[in-house]
């Protein structure tokens, strides 16, 4: 090694962008913690707390000292199984347990299932907006993203003809996330149908993103594209977890379903990178998918409520304009309105969204995610999983900025 090269990082590691979603949510509470009033839109996750039933499985499980050791690198035999039931019960169709592997959050099963899948310069087609670390999970496995935009007025849902249209040979996979983050978009059943023959027609993995599939409204349902063409399910690996049903980010249990063979390599992999999840949070999450969904439907109420809210009030301020988000909890509004024009006590002026979203953190006191992290200039991601009173005192302080 030369005196020159000893410091210099991995190319892999340069070529990746920090994630912005969770950049945006560490200023935000830095600044919080200096004592400044920062109203936090940031990070998509839920404010309520963990149910108690789920709390109370875990605490048993911390005073167990069987649950002081590590577990099968899948995860625990038993929430293999419940996530299988879980997976009849609510996408309709039946899965093996063995096809499971439990995973450190619905992000790991995601940088994992690329780790298993892509070879230098396989190409993985990503829907834009899209969620932001996903391209970057496919640099880091050494594939190219090729990222394919979706209007707001095709409801950000792509069309099979623009997905055939970045096709090429070394197309190995698409990346399906339905209820979107970050637009909130709920992709409709023949979207889903179409997009998983064409995958089938041309041998493309489909990577099915469900974390938000209990969070959807105005009567849209979620369609899962395993239940919707069963014949998919040879290239079809399903991404989940926890945190968005349960409110249980911090926990960190998501899971992949794949075909026995994926599955297996995955868990191989695994074994290498971080072992087993911490066994108490597999024992509160198998509390969790082994329950009811009353608690999800509790937050999705109130969720409701405040989408209702944040849509109308983001519409009330000039030259905004929020699209109606009908599943996750974010509002993903266009704001190139706002742009190259003076605002705010000292008619600041942003000439981008990543400009626009600094100026309202450090002069409106708002944080809320450029669109530029999800591949989509000129908007700005606000997740309403916050409080009410919050969402309310945090959209005043935009419109106040805007007609200052
Ligand atoms: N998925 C959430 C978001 O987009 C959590 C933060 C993250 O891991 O990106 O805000």
């Amino acid at each position: 090694m030369t005196a020159q090269a000893w410091q210099t990082l991995s190319n892999r590691i340069q070529q990746v962008a920090p994630s912005a979603t969770l950049a945006v949510d560490t200023k935000a509470k830095t600044m919080k913690a200096e004592g400044i009033d920062i109203i936090g839109f940031g990070a998509g996750e839920p404010n309520f707390p963990t149910p108690g039933y789920i709390v109370d499985a875990a605490v048993a499980a911390c005073q167990d000292p069987k649950n002081h050791r590590y577990t099968p690198t899948a995860g625990l035999p038993e929430l293999r199984a419940a996530i299988a039931r879980k997976t009849e019960r609510d996408s309709g169709y039946a899965v093996d347990p063995a096809q499971v592997v439990v995973t450190n959050g619905g992000k790991q099963a995601v940088y994992e299932t690329l780790q298993v899948l892509i070879d230098p310069g396989d190409e993985v087609i990503v829907p834009a907006p899209y969620w932001t670390s996903y391209p970057e999970m496919v640099k880091l496995a050494g594939g190219k993203p090729i990222s394919v935009l979706a209007s707001v007025d095709q409801g950000f849902i792509p069309t099979v003809a623009q997905l055939d249209a970045a096709r090429s040979e070394r197309t190995k996979a698409i990346i399906v996330n339905s209820p979107s983050n970050p637009c909130g978009s709920v992709w409709d059943a023949k979207t889903i149908r179409d997009i998983a023959h064409w995958a089938i027609e041309h041998h493309i993995w489909i990577l099915s993103d469900e974390i938000y599939e209990h969070l959807t409204y105005d009567n849209t349902v979620t369609s899962y594209i395993g239940a919707e063409v069963p014949e998919c399910r040879e290239q079809l690996i399903v991404l989940n977890g926890v945190a968005k049903t349960f409110a249980m980010t911090g926990w960190r249990v998501g899971w992949l379903i794949a075909p026995r063979f994926f599955a297996q390599a995955v868990s191989k992999l695994q074994g290498h990178l971080s072992s087993n999840v911490s066994d108490v949070s597999q024992r509160a999450a198998l509390a969790a998918v082994s329950g009811d969904l009353s608690a999800v439907a509790h937050m999705r109420s109130a969720f409701d409520i405040r989408r209702q809210h944040i849509e109308a009030m983001l519409n009330e301020i000039p030259d905004v304009f929020c699209p109606n988000p009908t599943g996750a909890f974010y509002a993903f509004c266009n704001v190139t309105g706002l742009l190259n024009k003076p605002h705010g006590q000292h008619s600041s002026v942003a000439y981008t969204s990543a400009e626009l979203a600094a100026l309202l953190l450090e002069e409106a006191h708002i944080a809320a995610v450029p669109g530029e992290a999800f591949g989509a200039e000129g908007y700005l991601r606000f997740s309403y999983a916050l409080d009410d009173k919050d969402l309310i005192e945090g959209i005043r302080r935009f419109k106040a900025w805007v007609e200052a």
